[in-house]
């Protein structure tokens, strides 16, 4: 007898192709199938019906044997939805969750102070141990063998809450039965992490599996320290450089139901869990968490929906959470709650902003005596100071001396950023790298002027005006590698650096407890954008990089330059009044119909030449008339050719998810299938130029 099966190959395929077995197995289980002359891997769908088949039916290979093998109904339920409402292919959608799948038994693991190898080598490694060493803390059992995947064995040390932490958990720990989405609100300093912590602490000791969404893999690092100093054991840890045993061990956890924490960047919302019972998503409001490339989810929504899959708690965390957030607070889609005292009693820093109309420096410089003043009597009193610009490089754009032309990229409709450390100019697009001694493409010239500032060029007239101090830049340039970050904040905690110069990754969760002043050089940076999010970005911004300063007893003090001191943002944000900010947010959104009152997709047609592309435009609008779709575009982008492509966007927007979807259904249908790879389906885009 033969048995009928829907199968999803891991590709970019979005329907199950049809297979037959000679026996029964399982919905959810992974199989070796033929396709295309070759063989794939993929996830049982469902049975067909046998009357249905009417064509040759191709044979299922193999069965993944490995114990665990199978997906369960939650988790295939929550990838056919991430499918179908970001329009991904759901072959891909597996892929990016099973991609890691261990093919044959796992073996047995080393466990040597709380952390787990698959390897002699890899503990050897990481320890730096001699062959002698290991074979002795071997044979004293302080090295052991474990088939454990997962290494809990007692609290190392108890997180105590306060009464106000105490109250929030209690409320969120109630509604462990069932589905629950819940918001911590909380300052900086006021134990967010605590009580997230102590949630998934009682997770554990019940037997669950709890996801931990970090924004950034950077933040992983100091997150798994603290995790470590209280359960005594390491977390799963989830990203794209983890070897592929450790992702194994990972995965085989999770599928045997293993009460376990795992803690990832986006993609972990993706994994496979069989007994999930608690999601954190810290810094919720975060745009990292939407993936811009690719295929584009946002996974804190996701994680919400994930919770909602495997009835589980989700918790979002944030000092500034996103208005959608407080949105759905609002109209009671989730449950928020309030954390207002810091552990150390510190009062709001005081906020100051500086009209530059009025205190301009002179030319070449960007730092007001306002600032230069209050920076050197910190400095004088043995404090540190942040001055934070969101511009990498040493100046944003190169312009020819005699026809004022910027250097372009060659691939990308933008402006190259010099880099004077490396002495190169750079693509912040595409990351191509360019030789600064260029000859201008309008008039053959070869001098070049720098236009405005980036992190280097504030860092030499920093250095300029306050000599005999030491400074340092933290950007993602200067912070890539382990052990320069290392140095970095060694210096830093060993009061070495009085000057830190920073862009936005400073605003995510570095402690520096002797700061005691943060001067925003460029108050105004995304203050214009065309981008509806402009305003939000900037308040989140703002908001984190001054609750930098003054932790631990003082009160800090924070200096804003602007050449608009009286948008309202600024008075919001000096009165630190949140709620006004979001009041006169919220109504402008609603006047403009914007999100969170209206859903918005962006299709991006992309394609190489210019011709092709504004023919594919006039078949978009040649569909969306006839269906009366009503899609709004073509708009060019904001950066209209960027990696060799250009591009043109159209929108739809609506009410409700359900109308977008079936608007981008009946569109996708009518379009003919070898222009879709030229579409790029955006869900919710943060940024809308
Ligand atoms: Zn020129
Ligand atoms: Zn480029």
């Amino acid at each position: 007898m033969s048995y009928y099966y829907e199968v999803i190959p891991l590709s970019q395929i979005n329907e199950g192709l049809t297979y037959k077995l000679d026996q029964s197995i399982p919905i959810g289980s992974i199989v070796q199938i033929p396709l295309r002359k070759k063989t794939a891997t993929g996830v049982v769908l469902s049975e067909c019906k046998v009357e249905n088949i009417t064509f040759d039916i191709k044979k299922i290979l193999k069965i993944q044997k490995a114990s665990p093998h199978i997906i369960n109904q939650e988790n295939l339920n929550f990838y056919q939805y991430l499918s179908s409402h970001y329009f991904i292919d759901l072959g891909m959608v597996f892929k990016m969750a099973i991609q890691q799948y261990p093919d044959g038994q796992l073996k047995s693991f080393l466990s040597y102070k709380g952390k787990i190898f698959s390897s002699q080598k890899e503990l050897i490694k990481s320890f730096e141990l001699k062959p002698k060493q290991f074979k002795e803390l071997l044979e004293k059992k302080e090295i052991r063998l474990t088939t454990k995947n997962f290494l809990f064995d007692q609290m190392q040390k108890e997180i105590k809450l306060n009464t106000e932490q105490q109250k929030i958990f209690d409320d969120i720990w109630q509604f462990k039965q069932g589905f629950k989405t819940h918001l911590i609100d909380g300052v900086t300093g006021s134990g967010k992490t605590e009580l997230y912590l102590k949630l998934i602490e009682k997770t554990l000791i019940q037997g669950g599996q709890s996801l931990v969404l970090l924004p950034e893999i950077a933040l992983t690092e100091e997150w798994t320290k603290r995790f470590k100093s209280y359960f005594g054991c390491e977390p799963f840890i989830w990203h794209s450089k983890q070897t592929r045993s450790q992702k194994s061990r990972v995965l085989q956890s999770l599928l045997k139901g293993e009460p376990c924490v795992i803690v990832g960047a986006r993609s972990a919302v993706l994994l496979p869990f069989k007994n999930l019972q608690m999601i954190i998503c810290d810094e919720e409001h975060d745009s990292s968490y939407k993936q811009e490339e690719g295929p584009r989810y946002h996974a804190r929504d996701m994680a919400i929906y994930k919770a909602k899959c495997s009835n589980s708690i989700c918790t979002l965390v944030s000092a500034s959470p996103s208005l959608e957030s407080l949105f759905n607070a609002e109209n009671q889609k989730i449950t928020a709650h309030h954390l207002t005292q810091q552990f150390h009693q510190t009062a709001l820093p005081e906020i100051s902003i500086i009209d530059m109309n009025v205190h301009r420096p002179s030319s070449k410089s960007w730092i007001s005596k306002e600032i230069y003043d209050e920076t050197m009597s910190v400095l004088k009193n043995k404090g540190q100071v942040l001055f934070f610009l969101n511009r990498r490089g040493y100046a944003p754009t190169k312009i020819c001396v005699n026809c004022h032309t910027a250097i372009q990229c060659q691939h990308c409709a933008v402006n190259l950023v010099y880099h004077k450390k490396i002495d190169r100019l750079i693509c912040h697009h595409c990351s191509s790298f360019y030789d600064p001694q260029q000859i201008c493409k309008m008039c053959s010239a070869d001098k070049f002027i720098s236009l405005g500032i980036g992190l280097e060029r504030l860092q030499e007239e920093v250095i300029r005006l306050f000599p005999g101090f030491q400074s340092q830049v933290f950007s993602s340039d200067t912070l890539s590698s382990k052990k320069n970050k290392k140095q970095m904040m060694e210096k830093i905690f060993q009061q070495e650096t009085n000057l830190l110069i920073g862009s936005q990754i400073i605003g995510k969760s570095f402690h520096f407890p002797n700061l005691k002043l943060v001067n925003i050089i460029d108050g105004d940076s995304s203050l214009f954008s065309p981008d509806f999010r402009a305003m939000e970005k900037t308040y989140q911004l703002l908001q984190q990089v001054a609750g930098r300063s003054g932790r631990e007893g003082e009160r800090g003090k924070v200096l804003i330059q602007t050449y608009s001191p009286h948008h309202p943002i600024f008075q919001s944000i000096k009165d630190q009044n949140r709620d006004n900010f979001i009041r006169n947010e919220l109504d402008r959104r609603k006047q403009s119909h914007l999100p969170p009152f209206a859903k918005i997709a962006q299709l991006q047609l992309v394609h190489p030449h210019y011709p092709e592309l504004r023919s594919l435009c006039l078949e978009f609008l040649e569909i969306s008339k006839k269906l009366q779709l009503g899609v709004l575009g073509p708009t060019p982008s904001l950066i209209p050719y960027k990696k060799n492509h250009y591009q043109e966007n159209f929108y739809f927007k609506e009410a409700s998810y359900a109308q977008l979807n079936s608007k981008i259904s009946k569109l996708l249908s009518q379009l003919s299938p070898k222009n879709k790879r030229f579409l790029h389906i955006d869900i919710d885009p943060l940024s809308i130029a």
